[in-house]
């Protein structure tokens, strides 16, 4: 397990005041660049400390879109291994960055390059949190081309790996991006393959904060679900379905809805026949939306709809009265898009 930057610091002073802990938990959030800008604390605290890492994650490559409204960065974790984290312009004019929380993922969707890796192991928050700390770095010391502001505005859990495996360590990072940022629940998206007894917890967990919650759907058909996503649980869909009605129940309000992303895969979901079942799922639950995602190509066996399939397919649920939209894809150009990410040993790189 990799010591948390909280963990070294005890051992290093064990007898330190609790609010030592939280001024420099607050610095980590501020202009500073390293230990030596947190002048809360003592001249000679700073100097012991800077055996901690200020950042513990570091940038290998930095690939752009051409379009520019997409950078990728693979950053370098601790015991050498890599993760992927994107930032992309949204229409709110300002940034949202999507996050790892684990090197690989255990889930094996078909569909998914990240899927492929397997699972090399968990983040810990720290390295959460700095994927944060290295875009708001990175927009403040290098601008993009084009006058663009540097404000992050939005945080998707979409990278790699699935973050409710990471439950914890996710449940952290949460807590400390909404004390410490500006950044609130309506803005913070957790995508989870649907880990049930997770979704369970979250139900009754106190300090688990109400963000937004997206499950990966992708069919209403339970056989078509196995077929994609092969950890799904026997009995998925009644499971889900009982699960979200409670979850509404209890946190939903006009505000705070749940997300089904539905990847549209050629001739294995995309049907007029997977659109009904749909419909009929999601209207048994309530207030759910729907978010089509267009595949994004990996190295697999599936085949991306067309636009007009998935124009049909919106149609059928509009019709249905469902809030369903389709996803802006971004940066397919340098594999940023969804389920894109992948570390692959000596990929040639063009920062
Ligand atoms: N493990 C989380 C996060 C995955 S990434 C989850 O399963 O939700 C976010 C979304 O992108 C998920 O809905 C995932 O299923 C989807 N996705 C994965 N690979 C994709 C691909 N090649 N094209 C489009 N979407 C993909």
């Amino acid at each position: 397990m990799i010591q948390s930057r909280r963990e070294q610091f005890d051992a290093l002073f064990p007898s330190e005041p609790a609010f030592r802990w939280n001024q420099i938990e607050d610095a980590f959030f501020t202009s500073a660049k390293g230990w030596d800008d947190v002048t809360t604390i003592s001249k000679s605290m700073r100097e012991a400390l800077t055996v901690i890492p200020w950042m513990s994650v570091e940038p290998q490559t930095i690939q752009v879109s051409l379009k520019g409204d997409t950078h990728k960065a693979l950053l370098k974790v601790a015991d050498e291994k890599e993760i992927e984290t994107v930032l992309m312009k949204n229409r709110r004019g300002a940034w949202t960055i999507c996050v790892s929380s684990q090197v690989g993922c255990a889930m094996r969707c078909g569909f998914c390059a990240t899927g492929k890796m397997g699972l090399t192991r968990s983040l810990i928050a720290d390295e959460i949190i700095d994927q944060y700390r290295f875009w708001q770095s990175y927009l403040t010391t290098q601008p993009p081309n084009h006058p663009t502001p540097s404000r992050i505005s939005n945080i998707v859990f979409m990278g790699m790996g699935e973050p409710l495996a990471n439950y914890e360590e996710v449940k952290k990072t949460l807590n400390l991006i909404l004390k410490y940022t500006d950044i609130g629940r309506t803005r913070i998206t957790v995508s989870t393959v649907g880990v049930l007894p997770r979704l369970e917890q979250i139900l009754t967990d106190r300090d688990w904060p109400h963000i937004r919650l997206a499950v990966s759907l992708h069919s209403a058909i339970e056989e078509t679900r196995k077929k994609i996503v092969p950890t799904s649980y026997d009995e998925f869909l009644p499971k889900l379905e009982d699960w979200a009605k409670r979850y509404l129940q209890t946190f939903g309000n006009r505000r705070h809805h749940l997300t089904f992303e539905y990847v549209m895969l050629k001739g294995v979901n995309d049907t007029p026949e997977h659109a009904r079942a749909l419909a009929k799922f999601v209207n048994h639950i309530g207030n759910v939306r729907v978010n089509l995602i267009p595949y994004n190509l990996t190295d697999c066996e599936f085949e991306k709809s067309s636009d007009s399939t998935i124009q049909e397919f919106l149609e059928i649920l509009h019709a249905k009265h469902l809030i369903a939209t389709t996803r802006r894809t971004m940066g397919e150009d340098i594999a940023a898009a969804c389920g894109q990410l992948i570390v692959v040993a000596n990929k040639p790189s063009i920062d």
